[in-house]
C-alpha cells in the first residue's frame, strides 16, 4: 500500500479510543465534561511543544488567547480558518464604517492558495462563497511571496478584498513546502489571515531536522495537521492551533442559555472553537499514543519512514528509464517514466491492476507522476526493494526493455540497511578497484598501495582482477543482486598473496598462483584456514 498518505493506527491509539468510547463523554462546554476539555488542553500543549510551535499557540503560554483544539479533519480546520478570517475582515470593516452589508462584502472577498493546494481548500472557498485564487507555484512547487503579492495588488485594484491565505506545508501532490516566511510577512502587512495546512508533514516536525519548514509560523493565525495520518493515532484526529481563540468565538458566536455554566467565560468551551456542538474524547487516544511512544519513539518512527522513502528514491534514480521530477521530501517519492505521460499512466494501470501494489497518480505542472508513499511503520527495506523490482518488471514489459544495471550501493545505503555491517570491503562504482577499509585487515587494491608493494617484493604477482573472468562474473552478479559481500568472507585476490608466499613459482604471473589458478580459488569459496593467514612483513598486520 503506497497510495495516498499514511492513515496509521496503533494498539495504544485503539485502546485509548476504546476507553473513550466506554466512558462515553460528550464534551461541548467545559462543564459537560471537564476531564475531556482539560486533557485536550494538556495534550494539545504537549503536541505544540513537540513540533516546536511558538508560545502564542499554547493554552498555557498565550495568556488564554491562543491554544489547540482537536478537530475532525484538516478540511474542517481549513474551513474554520476561512470562516474566522471572514469574520475578522467584517470586524475590520465594522470598525471603519458605520454600516456594512456583510452579504455585499462577501462577494468581494478573495482567498489565496497555491496551485498545489489540497482540494479541501477549494471546498472551503465553495462553502464560504468566496473567490479563490490559485497562485502559480515556483519550480520547486512552492508558493512564494512575490507571486502572492502581485495577485493581491491586482485584486485590490479591482476593488476586491483579500482576506485569507492558505499555505501548505507538505502538499499532497509532491510534499512540497510553501515559503511561510515570505508569505507570512505579506499576510501581516496586508492583515490577511494565514492558515497553514500541514496535514501530512506536520507529524514530521516532531524531528527538529524537519522544522525549518515552520520558519515564519509566527505570522500565521492558525495551523493544523493530522496526527491521524502519520502519528499512529487512528482517524479521526486533526490538531489545530490558533493564535487568538476569541476570533473563533466571534465566528461561532451562539450563546444559548442551556449552555451557560458557572465557569462560562473562565474555562475553555471547545464548542466555540468548532463547527459542531459536541466532541468525542479524542484527546485520550492522543494521550495514549504520546505516552506510549514518547517523543523519541515517534521521532524514530518518522525517521524510519523517511529513510525508506530515500531508499526508494535512490532505487528509482539508479534506473535510467525513470525520473524523479520533484525533489523528494519526507516519506513521499514521485516518479515517472521519462517521455510521454501515457507511458507512466499505463505503468500505473499495470501496477494497480496487478493487485500487488497500490499507488495513486498526481499531476505536477502537466507531468503525470506516480506517488509512492511509505504508509506503514512495519514497512522494511526488503519490502521497498521488492516493490521496486515489481515496478521495474512492469516497466520492462511495457517498454520491452531490460532494466538498466543498478549502480553498486553506496556505503551510506549499506549502513542504513545493516548498521553492523563491517566496512571491510565496498564495491563502489568501479568494481575493478575494490577498497578494503577494515583496520583489522590490510587495505589494498588501489594501484600503488601496500599489497602491491608486498607482492612485487615477492616478485610473483601482479594484481589484475580484470584479467580474471570469474571475478568479473562475480562482481557482475553482486551488483544487481544488491547483496553485500565482504572481503572477510570472500577472499578473492588475497588468496593469491598467500599462495605466493607458500610457493614462489607461479605458472602465470597474472591469474594463476601456486597449485591452483585464481579462477579455482574463487570457485571454491571456502573459509580460510590458519595456514592462509599470513602477516605483513612490514607492519605485522594479518593478511588473509
Ligand atoms: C490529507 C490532506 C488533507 C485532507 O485531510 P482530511 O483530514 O481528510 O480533511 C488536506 N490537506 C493536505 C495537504 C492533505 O495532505
Amino acid at each position: 500500500m503506497h497510495a495516498y498518505f499514511p492513515a496509521l493506527n496503533s494498539p495504544a491509539s485503539l485502546l485509548g479510543d476504546m476507553l473513550a468510547d466506554g466512558l462515553g463523554c460528550l464534551a461541548f462546554t467545559w462543564a459537560s465534561s471537564p476531564a475531556c476539555t482539560e486533557l485536550e488542553i494538556v495534550v494539545m500543549d504537549w503536541l505544540a511543544r513537540m513540533i516546536g510551535l511558538p508560545d502564542c499557540f499554547l493554552h498555557s503560554t498565550s495568556k488564554g488567547k491562543g491554544g489547540g483544539v482537536i478537530q475532525t479533519t484538516a478540511s474542517e480546520s481549513t474551513l474554520i480558518g476561512l470562516l474566522a478570517a471572514r469574520t475578522q475582515m467584517f470586524q475590520n470593516f465594522r470598525e471603519k464604517y458605520e454600516h456594512i452589508d456583510e452579504a455585499d462584502l462577501n462577494t468581494r472577498l478573495v482567498a489565496y492558495t497555491s496551485d498545489q493546494a489540497h482540494s479541501s481548500v477549494e471546498k472551503a472557498g465553495l462553502i464560504g462563497l468566496v473567490k479563490m485564487r490559485y497562485i502559480e507555484s515556483d519550480s520547486e512547487l512552492s508558493l512564494r511571496g512575490d507571486k502572492l503579492e502581485e495577485a493581491i495588488i491586482r485584486d485590490k485594484e479591482k476593488g476586491l478584498i483579500p482576506f485569507f491565505v492558505c499555505a501548505t506545508l507538505g502538499t499532497t501532490g509532491a510534499c512540497a513546502f510553501d515559503n511561510l516566511k515570505e508569505i507570512g510577512v505579506i499576510c501581516e502587512q496586508e492583515k490577511l489571515w494565514l492558515h497553514v495546512d500541514a496535514a501530512y508533514a506536520g507529524s514530521a516536525f516532531i524531528c527538529p531536522e524537519f522544522r525549518h519548514w515552520l520558519d515564519g509560523i509566527e505570522h500565521a493565525e492558525s495551523i493544523a495537521f493530522n496526527p491521524s495520518k502519520w502519528l499512529m493515532v487512528h482517524f479521526d484526529c486533526t490538531a489545530m492551533w490558533v493564535k487568538n481563540s476569541g476570533r473563533l468565538h466571534r465566528t461561532f458566536n451562539v450563546d444559548p442559555l442551556y449552555l451557560k455554566h458557572e465557569n462560562t467565560g473562565l474555562a475553555v468551551d471547545f464548542t466555540h472553537w468548532q463547527i459542531s456542538l459536541s466532541k468525542r474524547f479524542r484527546a485520550l487516544k492522543l494521550w495514549f499514543v504520546l505516552r506510549n511512544y514518547g517523543v523519541k519513539g515517534l521521532q524514530k518512527h518518522i525517521r524510519h519512514g523517511v529513510s525508506l522513502a530515500a531508499e526508494f528514491e535512490s532505487l528509482v534514480r539508479a534506473d535510467d528509464r525513470f525520473e524523479v521530477p520533484a525533489k523528494r521530501h519526507l516519506g513521499l517519492v514521485v516518479f515517472r517514466i521519462k517521455g510521454q505521460n501515457e507511458l507512466t499512466e499505463t505503468l500505473l494501470k499495470k501496477i494497480n491492476s496487478s493487485g500487488r501494489l497500490h499507488c495513486v497518480p498526481s499531476s505536477l505542472k502537466s507531468k503525470y507522476v506516480i506517488r509512492f508513499t511509505v504508509t506503514s511503520p512495519r514497512t522494511t527495506y526488503k519490502d521497498i526493494h521488492e516493490d521496486w523490482t515489481i515496478i521495474q518488471m512492469m516497466c520492462s514489459q511495457l517498454l520491452n526493455t531490460a532494466p538498466s544495471p543498478r549502480r553498486a550501493p553506496f556505503m551510506a545505503d549499506i549502513r542504513k540497511r545493516n548498521p553492523t555491517f563491517g566496512t571491510s570491503m565496498l564495491l563502489i562504482n568501479s568494481p575493478m578497484t575494490p577498497k578494503v577499509m577494515n583496520g583489522s585487515y590490510v587495505a589494498l587494491f588501489e594501484n600503488g598501495d601496500n599489497l602491491k608493494e608486498l607482492l612485487d617484493r615477492n616478485g610473483a604477482l601482479r594484481i589484475a582482477c580484470k584479467d580474471s573472468p570469474v571475478l568479473q562474473r562475480r562482481v557482475k552478479g553482486m551488483v544487481p543482486g544488491g547483496k553485500q559481500y565482504s572481503l572477510d568472507t570472500h577472499i578473492d585476490l588475497m588468496i593469491a598473496a598467500n599462495s605466493t608466499k607458500k610457493k614462489n613459482s607461479p605458472r602465470n604471473s597474472v591469474t594463476s598462483v601456486g597449485d591452483s589458478t585464481l579462477e579455482e580459488d574463487f570457485e571454491e569459496e571456502e573459509d580460510l584456514s590458519e595456514e592462509d593467514v599470513a602477516r605483513c612483513d612490514k607492519c605485522g598486520q594479518k593478511i588473509r
